[in-house]
């Protein structure tokens, strides 16, 4: 047994996951005529774009420890990372292997007898407790290797973070307060919502990995509290960004950037989810402005926003489905409640009330209807060449959305590890502290390799998006498939380490655990984002 695996083991079990995935894709877009027929084939594709999903971040992981020359990641963490990849991809794939057409023999084509060695030993348990005990006494602490910007980026908001949202993050998720205004001053005045925004347009322009590592170290304070805040301003500004007119962009992107406006997004209704293209929220022109009439469902901080994002129907045939569908910013004033109605000077309403939810709390998500409410007509986003376009610029902001939510995956899983190392050490039983036992250890272990997995593939969508950002769309969504599925099992698996007290209010975990939850479910549900965002990228030609 290697007891010691390399980046060079790393990227040989690395380099035989690819060649596997590269076979199983070239079959999926045979059997699916290169994604046509998804959904005769549901099963197969979700297995093959998941796995997909892990080859690209056991990739993307090599690619951050060769890149860092050792520094923060070792090789032996990127080497059981991508052996835990690399198994959980062959177990997935193996059920499927008759209906790809490929038999036994493609497995150990990809994985002969030496890599399959290697694969065991890379994942040796000795290697993970080895890993779990480092966690232990670094207490699980994020050095993550960045270049030196990015490096003072991530201690300033790691400084905010701690001093002025953590110790609040209890208070507001127990009594389901709305998030404090001082948090959005405090943000605004470090200038973090114009991260990611075009200095032309009072941004810093500092690109997606600063407003990622942002969101992250925001989310390991508190999810709701802070770390959600910068998702629906990004999402609108990619709105805006792609085909908002000049006028638009001068008017609305520096305010977003100051965080003059607070946003919603407004596309779910009460009988449409998934399927947005279905959107019935009717807009109808009322001479140069328009009218919003219908339910809508799911909008977050719609109570506290200065503007919601609104997804309408402007062509009444609902045969036109995405093509009739254009994208409104309507105006509204502030509330704080947990419901609220505004009445506009010309009668038009907006009524709106929060689901309660087990967690997520602070950022409060509305049920809204709206009654005659009128948008002037320079608030559709494209102007007149914007009409049903709405669609499309909302799959450009969805785009920022799933990446800022890989960010916030991994984000609120390094708060669960490091609360899980400390936790681990202090608690005595059996007269040793629990960080002595092997299972600790390995599982320890296991989390801290499952989070360097979807740091590394988020990080990468996060500069990917830098360059070609309807290129790297589909990266962005592998990003936050993988890194939400990784929050939800890390925050489990630190629940468990806690014992009892895992269960209880008052250890942070408890709160980690229910607000993991949420990040499989919006941005794109997971089984659309496999098949309709990450299949049928990865099967068509
Ligand atoms: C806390 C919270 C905050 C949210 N915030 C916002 C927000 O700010 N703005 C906003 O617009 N929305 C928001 N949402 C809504 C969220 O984006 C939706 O819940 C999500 O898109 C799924 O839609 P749905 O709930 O209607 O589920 P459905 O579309 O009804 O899906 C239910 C299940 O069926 C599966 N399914 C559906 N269609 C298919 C298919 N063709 N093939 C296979 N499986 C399928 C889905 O994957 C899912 O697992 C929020 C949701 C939550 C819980």
């Amino acid at each position: 047994m290697n007891a010691n695996p390399t980046l060079a083991d790393a990227r040989r079990l690395s380099d035989a996951a690819a060649s596997l995935i590269e076979r199983a894709l070239e079959r999926a877009r045979g059997v699916t005529e290169s994604g046509k027929r998804i959904d005769d084939h549901q099963v197969l594709v979700e297995r093959v774009a998941y796995a997909a999903t892990q080859a690209r971040a056991a990739a993307e992981l090599c690619d951050a420890v060769e890149e860092s020359r050792g520094a923060g990641i070792d090789g032996a963490t990127c080497a059981a990372a991508v052996a835990e990849l690399a198994r959980s991809l062959i177990a997935r794939l193996e059920p499927a292997l008759d209906d790809l057409g490929l038999g036994d023999g493609e497995l150990d084509r990809a994985f002969p007898a030496e890599l399959r060695a290697l694969l065991r030993a890379a994942g040796h348990e000795s290697v993970l407790r080895a890993i779990g005990r480092h966690c232990a006494q670094t207490r699980g602490r994020n050095d993550w290797p960045l270049d030196e910007l990015h490096d003072q980026v991530r201690s300033a908001v790691r400084e905010f973070g701690e001093k002025e949202v953590a110790p609040e993050a209890e208070r507001i998720h127990r009594s389901d307060a709305l998030v404090p205004e001082s948090f959005i001053r405090g943000m605004a005045e470090l200038g973090y919502f114009g991260l990611a925004i075009p200095e032309q347009y009072g941004g810093s322009g500092m690109g997606n990995l600063a407003m990622i590592l942002t969101t992250e170290e925001l989310s390991r304070a508190s999810l709701a509290a802070a770390g959600s805040l910068i998702t629906r301003p990004e999402i609108l500004t990619k709105a805006l960004v792609q085909g908002g007119t000049d006028e638009q962009k001068a008017h609305w992107l520096p305010k977003i950037a100051a965080g003059e406006i607070m946003v919603g997004i407004s596309v779910t209704e009460p009988d449409i989810g998934s399927d947005v293209a279905g959107v019935k929220c009717r807009a109808e022109r009322r001479g140069a402005d328009w009218l919003i009439n219908g339910p809508k469902a799911w909008c977050t901080f719609a109570g506290r926003a200065d503007v919601l994002a609104v997804l309408t129907r402007t062509d009444p045939d609902p045969a036109s489905g995405a093509k009739g569908l254009s994208l409104f910013i309507a105006p509204k004033d502030r509330f704080d409640g947990h419901a609220f109605e505004m009445v506009q000077p010309g009668g038009g309403r907006l009524v709106g009330k929060a689901d309660a939810t087990p967690g997520y709390r602070g950022m409060h998500s509305f049920t809204l209807n709206f009654e005659n409410y009128l948008v002037p007509g320079a608030n559709l986003v494209g102007g007149e060449g914007g009409i049903g376009r709405g669609f499309y610029l909302q799959m450009a902001g969805f785009a920022a959305g799933r990446l800022q939510t890989g960010g916030r995956a991994c984000g609120i899983a390094q708060a669960a590890l490091e609360k899980t190392a400390e936790y681990v050490v202090d608690r005595i039983q059996f007269a040793i502290p629990l960080s002595e036992f092997q299972l600790t250890q390995y599982t320890l272990g296991r989390m801290t390799a499952m989070l360097a997995s979807s740091r590394a593939i988020t990080y990468a969508a996060a500069r990917a998006m830098d360059g070609d950002e309807r290129a790297a769309a589909p990266l962005a969504a592998q990003a936050k498939l993988l890194a939400c599925d990784m929050a939800v099992e890390l925050t489990q698996m630190g629940q468990l380490m806690h014992g009892g007290w895992g269960y209880a209010e008052e250890y942070p975990i408890s709160r980690y655990v229910v607000d993991a939850q949420v990040l499989p479910i919006f941005e794109g549900v997971k089984p659309i984002l496999e098949l309709k965002v990450v299949g049928r990228s990865l099967l068509a030609d």
